[in-house]
């Protein structure tokens, strides 16, 4: 038996029920496929419901405001994905009538569409015969063909697209990379591959050569960059003092309380004061910590205190920040930890 039917007849067996394998439509396996991007499936699937029941197809999603698709993704993180969801659905609506195209170069073109996401969606939803190359598939392939090059290397990328490529079946492509996803979700895993029983264990050179677990080779981590911060919880007249973060760069677009950098050991009650009367006009007296959270991104870690302030005066000239109410917390995406305090302050 070739590799793909050993493969295909094991799927058909194990394929993991998702709710995005319930049909075959294009935008809900894109919708699936960038949320799973730096996120579990199962965490994924409470998100992936709520969107698709509020967002069916492009054109509903199309619709909506920014803030409103933020709000639906709070939580998931990397809210470019996001962006570029909304700004993808859109063009497909004014290019292509609403229907995601077929042909994997023009889904590929899509914002925020890259070589896997496209294959995922040209194999699965039409049954095109390309390649989706994703870790899994390359950790599986390391494994399988005992490869022990970088798989951060373009070059191994290529060489690794190439060998799926030669061993996808002409009919049910879509499923042979699914397939291929379950095996690296539920067998091949990171750590301690279950090897006894896969169903590929009898083409696998890695397992033959006993190297299965020091494959895939990846470049040495980096540790994310630890920044310290402070932000204020400036209460007055029933409503906090919060802010936008800029239009680009990390959280960009979601809500926080005011928030500044500590570096050098700076004070935080100093540093805070200063910045809620440089920035907001606002003078305050920083009183106690009332939350503490490290959040880890993929290169910083938030390391955030949160201090009451007690409000003296507002005399100063207010550049930016925004009073907003209790009431209207759960309808604005929070920037991170943000999100937690918010929803602390909301139920209390
Ligand atoms: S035999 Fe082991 S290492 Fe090889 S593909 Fe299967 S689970 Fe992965």
């Amino acid at each position: 038996m070739t590799l793909a039917t050993q493969l295909l007849d094991w799927y058909y067996e194990n394929a993991r029920d998702l709710p995005w394998r319930q049909d075959k439509d294009a935008y809900k396996i894109w919708v699936s496929e960038i949320m799973l991007q730096q996120t579990r499936v199962e965490a994924v699937k409470g998100y992936y419901q709520r969107w698709i029941d509020r967002f069916p197809t492009p054109a509903v999603l199309a619709e909506a405001s920014e803030q409103e698709v933020l709000q639906y993704w709070q939580g998931l993180g990397y809210y470019s994905r996001a962006r570029n969801l909304l700004a993808g659905v859109r063009e497909v609506c004014a290019a292509y009538g609403g229907e995601v195209p077929e042909d994997e170069q023009l889904i590929r073109q899509l914002p925020g569409v890259g070589d896997y996401t496209a294959g995922a969606i040209a194999s699965i939803a039409y049954n095109r015969r390309v390649p989706a190359v994703d870790g899994n598939v390359l950790r599986i392939f390391s494994r399988l063909f005992c490869l022990e090059s970088d798989i951060s290397k373009q070059a191994t990328k290529r060489e690794i697209a190439g060998l799926l490529h030669r061993h996808m079946p002409d009919s049910s492509p879509g499923d042979f990379n699914q397939a291929l996803m379950d095996l690296g979700s539920m067998i091949c895993i990171p750590r301690r591959p279950r090897c006894q029983v896969c169903p590929l264990s009898n083409l696998c050179e890695g397992y033959a050569r006993e190297v299965q677990d020091t494959l895939p080779v990846r470049p040495a981590k980096k540790e994310p960059v630890l920044v310290q911060l402070a932000a204020g919880l400036v209460l007055q007249d029933g409503k906090y003092l919060v802010r936008q973060r800029p239009a680009k760069g990390l959280l960009a677009g979601m809500w926080e309380f005011p928030t500044v950098e500590l570096t050098g050991g700076q004070a935080a009650d100093r540093c805070l004061t200063a910045v809620l009367w440089h920035e907001f006009g606002q003078e305050v007296d920083v009183g106690e910590e009332q939350f503490h959270y490290i959040h880890i991104f993929s290169h910083r870690k938030w390391d955030i205190s949160f201090f009451s302030c007690q409000w003296l005066s507002g005399n100063g000239v207010m550049k930016e920040g925004q009073w907003r109410s209790l009431t209207e917390f759960s309808n604005m995406p929070w920037a991170g930890p943000h999100h937690k305090v918010a929803l602390a302050l909301a139920e209390s």
